[in-house]
């Protein structure tokens, strides 16, 4: 309270620069660097004290201002030391106390004193009284504010008063000038800019408080757009300077891609002759492609970044496939060599768990470009590894890759940088994809190939588990395989490895008549991989897994999986899981195993897994459930998100931001450079790579 009262009476305006460094550093927490930082730092919600109430006709539990005269402060000790200050007004009295205070305070509330105070008035030993109430001491007469009170994010020690007196401040000094051209404005049925930010900081009082507190106003509707463009021209530009670079253009030579597609057992999609398609335009071109290509687990992206590799090699170039785990590299490397070895293309193979002689040999092949695609883990990139002539890096489940990681591998190009192709079977809902991925190009497979059976999921209780064993012994019986998913325990990898293991000796037992393998991330890579052979080959029924088996694993002849402890896992995760079923023409099931009691959290996931099959769908309710920030996970972590957009809600503003940036960059480049410093000069950046 005193230290509001020292603020208040500092006076004049100070540029952002000269703000002493402890205040600055205050700011900082908030992402407030510079005055421009301060003009768009909105408030939370309003209180509003344009208006005095009686203290007797205060209603509790409503916030309200209230104007009195002190009768007496004192210092009382039961039940506990305590400032209380008796006031009074026309209508009644009224006690105020507080528990923590300053021995100025009991001085400055001082009898006869005027005093108004903002807070809930609630019903109270002696009668109505306020607790901890925000106040300020005022003359006889003084008049009532005429717009509602901001209440600002704030940060520890930096009081509202404090902040809006700064803001107040920046308002009146920074240069408000509309961003956009009127007619754009108009067009866009968009609110100048100095008026919807003025109106934010210090809306009248009969402004609407339920348009106010959503965010729907038109006010707020600037804001966003503003933000969502600065976002959209950002990564644009982003988009643009690196199309600028130079590439190898891969232009189809050989005839090797038009016979891969002839020897497959299989027809391509629709889906994916049209991505397929993308690619090929951007890697005839003599820039970099940066794409993302989204499908569906199971939607076939494998034989799309094969193609996109043997067009590298064609051109007579090398390519790197990257995938986030050992057992999927080699599901990865398998594949490219039955497919590609008969046409005489020669795939390696690179992994961390190989012994030291062996990668020395692989990477002297690389090096000498006898060997044309590599596949591997993130061993692929480090540093020791050189290729002689890389033109394109697919990286397979690129979420799971952070951002170094994936540049470390578009930095192996010989000067030139390779194309990329990203692959992704976490849907992302459009929205999401058109605000975080501006700076790709997105492909999407969004057919799965013809053939499969919809997968039949059950939600069973805990309870109910020695049923689900006879049902996992008699679909083994009818030539079966099963899944049998073992729970994430978060904090323990320990743990999961021994509920793993314990699992496994359990259905061991009660399977005796079965075989019942395991897999988990820690076994040595040759001995899973002989697991996971044993299990494709059908040699093994069962196979207890962690959640190893997530990403990728292609088994078509399993049409059961079980997920023991459903309730842990993720939405996408449970999604992944379920896409290992259902891969052949079997009718397929997912039993998904929870306890009790479930959470509200785990309730809505299960209910949502158990509604709905499409990808696309499950990643929009999961995008509901959890917002974009640990939705986006990896890509974003560190990043700030939007602060007012509200992609759930915003998609037309979205899409209004997408087509002006583009317009902007295209036609006015200088007030797309305009838009962006204004919104990003205090150092927010959307983008890490
Ligand atoms: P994902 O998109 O999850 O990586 P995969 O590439 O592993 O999917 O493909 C899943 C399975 O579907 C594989 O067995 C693959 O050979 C098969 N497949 C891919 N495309 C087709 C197609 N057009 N027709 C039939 N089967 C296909
Ligand atoms: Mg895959």
């Amino acid at each position: 309270m005193s230290r509001d009262a020292q603020l208040d009476s500092e006076s004049g305006a100070e540029a952002f620069a000269e703000l002493q460094p402890a205040l600055r550093k205050q700011l900082a927490k908030l992402g407030l660097h510079g005055d421009f930082d301060l003009v768009l730092h909105l408030p939370l919600r309003y209180e509003d004290e344009t208006v005095l109430t009686p203290i007797a006709s205060a209603q509790a539990g409503q916030p309200v201002s209230v104007e009195a005269e002190v009768i007496s402060t004192d210092v009382m000790y039961r039940p506990r030391r305590q400032l209380v200050c008796k006031l009074q007004d026309e209508s009644g009295l009224l006690y105020v106390r507080f528990l923590n205070f300053y021995p100025s305070q009991q001085k400055s509330l001082a009898p006869g004193k005027r005093v108004r105070l903002f807070g809930e008035i609630r019903p109270g030993f002696f009668g109505g009284e306020m607790v901890h109430p925000r106040y300020r001491l005022v003359r006889p007469g003084e008049p009532l504010p005429d717009s509602l009170t901001p209440v600002y994010p704030t940060t520890a020690g930096l009081s509202q008063s404090a902040l809006r007196k700064l803001i107040a401040q920046a308002l009146a000094r920074c240069d408000l000038r509309d961003s956009l051209p009127a007619d754009l404005r108009e067009g866009l049925q968009l609110l100048p800019f100095e008026l919807a930010v003025r109106y934010l900081h210090a809306p009248p009082p009969d402004a609407n408080a339920s348009t106010l507190e959503y965010r729907t106003d038109a006010a707020w509707r600037r804001m966003k757009f503003d933000e969502l463009l600065a976002q959209q021209l950002s990564m644009r530009m982003h988009y643009r300077n690196r199309r600028a670079q130079t590439a190898l253009a891969l232009k189809a030579s050989g005839r090797l891609c038009s016979r891969l597609i002839e020897s497959l057992p299989f027809r391509l999609t629709g889906a994916q002759q049209r991505v397929w398609m993308d690619i090929e335009k951007d890697l005839a071109l003599p820039h970099p492609m940066n794409r993302l290509l989204q499908g569906d687990v199971g939607s076939g992206k494998t034989i799309v970044a094969a193609l996109a590799a043997l067009r590298a090699v064609e051109a007579g170039h090398q390519a790197a496939v990257m995938a986030p785990t050992e057992i999927l590299a080699e599901q990865h490397f398998r594949k490219f060599d039955e497919w590609l070895s008969p046409l005489g293309v020669r795939v390696c193979w690179l992994s961390g768990s190989q012994k030291t002689a062996e990668r020395k040999r692989i990477g002297t092949a690389i090096k000498a470009g006898e060997v044309q695609i590599a596949v591997g883990t993130h061993a692929l990139f480090q540093d020791k590894v050189e290729f002689a002539d890389l033109a394109l890096a697919v990286v397979d489940e690129q979420h799971r890759f952070g951002v170094k990681q994936r540049l470390a591998l578009q930095q192996k190009g010989q000067g030139l940088q390779p194309h990329q192709l990203m692959m992704s079977a976490t849907p992302i809902p459009r929205t999401l994809s058109m605000s975080y991925y501006a700076d790709l190009d997105v492909s999407v497979i969004d057919e799965l190939p013809p053939g499969r059976t919809p997968v039949l999921t059950k939600l069973l209780a805990d309870t109910r588990r020695a049923e689900v064993i006879k049902g996992v012994r008699d679909a083994c019986k009818n030539g079966a395989q099963v899944y049998w998913v073992c729970p994430l325990i978060e904090e323990s990898e320990v743990l999961d490895l021994q509920t793993a293991i314990d699992t496994h000796a359990a259905l061991s037992a009660e399977l005796a008549d079965l075989k019942v393998a395991l897999v988990h991330g820690r076994l040595p890579q040759a001995e899973k991989a002989a697991v996971m052979d044993a299990f494709k080959a059908g040699e093994t029924q069962v196979l207890v897994a962690t959640t190893v088996i997530e990403v990728g694993v292609d088994v078509p002849n399993a049409s059961l999986m079980v997920i023991e402890h459903a309730e842990r896992f993720g939405l996408s995760q449970l999604h992944q899981l379920r896409g290992r079923v259902g891969r052949g023409a079997a009718q397929s099931a997912c039993i998904l195993l929870y306890q009790g009691p479930l959470s509200e959290g785990a309730r809505q996931r299960l209910r949502v897994i158990y509604e709905h099959t499409d990808g696309f769908r499950i990643a929009h309710e999961d995008l509901l459930l959890r917002g974009p920030g640990e939705y986006l996970g990896a890509r974003q972590s560190g990043a700030p998100l939007l602060r007012f957009a509200d992609l759930t809600q915003d998609g037309d503003l979205l899409e209004a931001a997408r087509e002006t940036a583009d317009r902007l960059l295209e036609k006015m480049p200088e007030i797309a450079n305009f838009h962006v410093s204004r919104w990003l000069a205090g150092g927010a950046q959307w983008l890490r790579a």
